[in-house]
């Protein structure tokens, strides 16, 4: 290939920018050249492309958002759209694209990769959701952001001896919950993949101060339930002092952390390493510490695994 398109697309993920450099970097020194598409698949119908020399990416691994933008295209996931795409890079010298997203742009990628546009896609979201993958990038940053907020929140918790419920983002995936949860020694982790009722919630509450706990902390991800409705619950159902926080926006950005910088020039060079190749059709990600890549179709179909042993852990350690 002698031109390839990179983009950011859907949530945006703190790392997408080491990642860009390193998909421009590592093409231009294999010779080829970079488009910059920008605002996601948005960019690819309205023709948002920029030529990305080497030097467009300086003083970037360290920023958090992504500088190509990123977008929610709803057209996108119409055919004749994903068709208007293809033709618009293939007239700017296009020959191979790499998405940057979390699973809805993924399948953005596996849509292109099906309609004979090499795509490989990177994972990019703080939700940790994607399961062919044992990490996004923006995930271990995320994480951080929220352990700075619980551990601030711990302090004024157990000063007031008062039980406090933190909202997290994780819509069907409850990883940022589990492991802050595990990492800010919360008491109880609440998360989509466990059906907790409220009453469950309640009596757990209950027993932990019956343990001696006279305050607490609860991590709960947002695709349970909210915050506020489950403070309101064990306000009229017990005798406890409860409050409650929602984490928003904030977890999203922010300079990225080592691990996610890493991953991020690992995830772009070993893209660009497989459409140099001529090798479409793929994602790429982590597992047992090791970079690999795989069939995109495959990839996206593989069920939502639970991290029982982490949840059977967090209820030990939480005693
Ligand atoms: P994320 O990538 O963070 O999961 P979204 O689910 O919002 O975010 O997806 C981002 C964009 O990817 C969508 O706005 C749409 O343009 C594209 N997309 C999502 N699902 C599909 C699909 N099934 N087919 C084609 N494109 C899709």
């Amino acid at each position: 290939m002698k031109r390839i398109g990179v983009l950011t697309s859907g949530g945006d993920a703190p790392g997408m920018n080491a990642a860009i450099r390193a998909v421009v970097r590592t093409a231009i020194v294999n010779g080829m050249e970079v488009i910059g598409i920008e605002r996601g698949y948005q960019g690819t119908l309205d023709k948002a492309f920029r030529p990305m020399g080497m030097r467009s990416v300086s003083d970037t691994v360290q920023r958090g958002g992504t500088i190509l933008r990123t977008a929610r295209c709803a057209d996108f996931v119409k055919s004749e759209y994903q068709d208007v795409a293809i033709a618009n890079m293939r007239e700017a010298g296009m020959e191979g694209l790499v998405v940057i997203g979390g699973d809805g742009s993924l399948r953005g990628a596996q849509a292109l990769s099906n309609k004979g546009f090499p795509t490989v896609g990177i994972p990019g979201t703080i939700d940790n959701d994607l399961e062919y993958t044992d990490y996004t990038l923006g995930f271990h940053t995320a994480c951080d952001t929220c352990l700075e907020a619980i551990d601030k929140i711990r302090d004024t918790s157990s000063s007031h001896d008062r039980f406090t419920i933190i909202e997290v983002m994780g819509r069907r995936c409850g990883d940022i919950a589990l492991y802050t949860g595990i990492a800010g020694g919360a008491e109880l982790i609440i998360i989509p993949e466990v059906n907790l009722t409220f009453s469950q919630i309640k009596k757990e509450l209950i027993d932990a101060s019956h343990k001696g706990k006279t305050s607490g902390l609860v991590v709960l991800a947002e695709g349970v339930c909210s915050a506020d409705e489950l403070m309101k619950y064990l306000q009229r159902e017990t005798k406890l002092s409860v409050r409650a926080t929602v984490l928003g926006h904030q977890q999203r950005g922010g300079s990225p952390t080592m691990r996610d910088r890493m991953l991020a020039t690992q995830f772009g060079y070993h893209a660009v390493g497989l459409l140099k190749k001529d090798i479409g059709n793929r994602v790429v990600g982590i597992r047992k510490e090791k970079i690999v890549d795989d069939d995109i179709d495959e990839a996206l179909a593989l069920p939502h695994k639970f991290k029982k042993e982490l949840y059977k852990m967090a209820n030990v350690v939480s005693q």
